[in-house]
């Protein structure tokens, strides 16, 4: 999964055939690590993939994505060289890079930013018949707070350390997969879940469609969250995407951050430029990949980044006039 450089050595034949001489081009293959299946980082990072690889003749670069454990996963993968990109939250960006929460005392200082994504939002799904209507109403209960790669997981720690509950202790802590998690919230093998993930997204409707009546739970008692953790900001979930979930207002409040897209100082220059000002310069033709990358502006974009930016990305942030030199 390494950037390889393929020189292609048995063209000769095929372009003898074709009448003409022709230095076949390098490729460059890499691999974008996304989440689960049915959230926002997988078809954001197909998005990716397709606005790149539609350039092939142009730079080379041959991008694939892989469905992962998410935020956490990507960062440590990048780290050891497996995966070339991924998408990972600000705030797991901001740890890692920082060496805090789960990276405490061993920071990973090859993260790099490259640009930020769609505003996603801790989601707190719970069954109607469970009697959660807040995070304080899990005692004894059965929650995912979700896969062990994930950052959902994360911030579902840092909720429950705010209002003084014990994950495993006061109530039973699940780490299942998010693609999961809504068919086992419906079979009642959980009470709820936790989903930090940009909407709308399948994993939400999903969870709201079926039999078992569903709503998504605010998450407002948490004041000291913010004061301890500058990456997370106040939110809502516009409930009009999730019209079979129980909620009777039309939003919900909740902890919410920017999703971004990381690399390794180890990824070529030139790929990381490529890759940043065929999104950049594509723009729209990207944010229709997914609804919830409608609101991306080339400002927004440049939010959230609390590693150092990628000297690819940032050669053509500066082109572009978007950072001033
Ligand atoms: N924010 C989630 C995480 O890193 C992943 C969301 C998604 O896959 O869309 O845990």
């Amino acid at each position: 999964m390494f950037i390889k450089k393929l020189i292609p050595v048995a063209l000769a034949a095929s372009l003898a055939f074709a009448g003409t001489y022709a230095m076949a081009a390098k490729q460059t293959f890499v691999t974008i690590g996304t989440g689960g299946i049915t959230g926002v980082y997988y078809p954001t990072g197909g998005a990716i993939a397709k606005i790149i690889n539609a350039k092939r003749d142009k730079y080379g670069i041959r991008a694939s994505v892989e469905s992962t454990g998410a935020s956490k996963f990507n960062i440590n993968a990048i780290d050891s060289g497996d995966l070339d990109f991924g998408i990972a939250q600000a705030d797991t960006q901001y740890l890692a890079y920082n060496g805090k929460g789960p990276w405490e005392g061993k920071p990973v200082e090859k993260l790099r930013a490259v640009f930020a994504l769609a505003p996603e939002a801790v989601t707190f799904v719970a069954a109607e018949d469970s009697g959660i209507k807040s995070v304080k109403d899990v005692k004894g209960k059965t929650v995912n707070l979700g896969d062990p790669g994930s950052g959902n997981r994360v911030n579902a720690m840092d909720i429950f350390e705010v209002v003084g509950l014990v994950p495993g202790k006061d109530f039973h802590d699940e780490k299942i997969k998010p693609a999961d998690a809504p068919r086992m919230l419906q079979d009642g093998r959980i009470d709820a879940f936790f989903y930090t993930v940009g909407h709308p997204n399948g994993n939400i409707k999903e969870a709201t469609a079926g039999k078992r009546k569903v709503r998504i739970v605010p998450i407002t008692e948490v004041d000291q969250l913010y004061k301890n953790a500058p990456y997370y900001s106040v939110t809502e979930i516009p409930m009009e995407q999730y019209p079979d979930a129980t909620n009777a207002k039309d939003k919900v409040q909740t902890v919410g951050m920017l999703a971004t897209f990381v690399t390794s100082a180890d990824t070529p220059e030139d790929v990381v430029y490529a890759i940043t000002k065929e999104v950049m310069e594509n723009l729209d033709e990207f944010k229709k990949l997914h609804p919830a990358l409608e609101g991306l502006t080339k400002e927004s974009m440049l939010q959230g980044l609390t590693a150092p930016i990628h000297p690819g990305a940032l050669k053509y942030y500066k082109e572009a006039g978007l950072i001033k030199e």
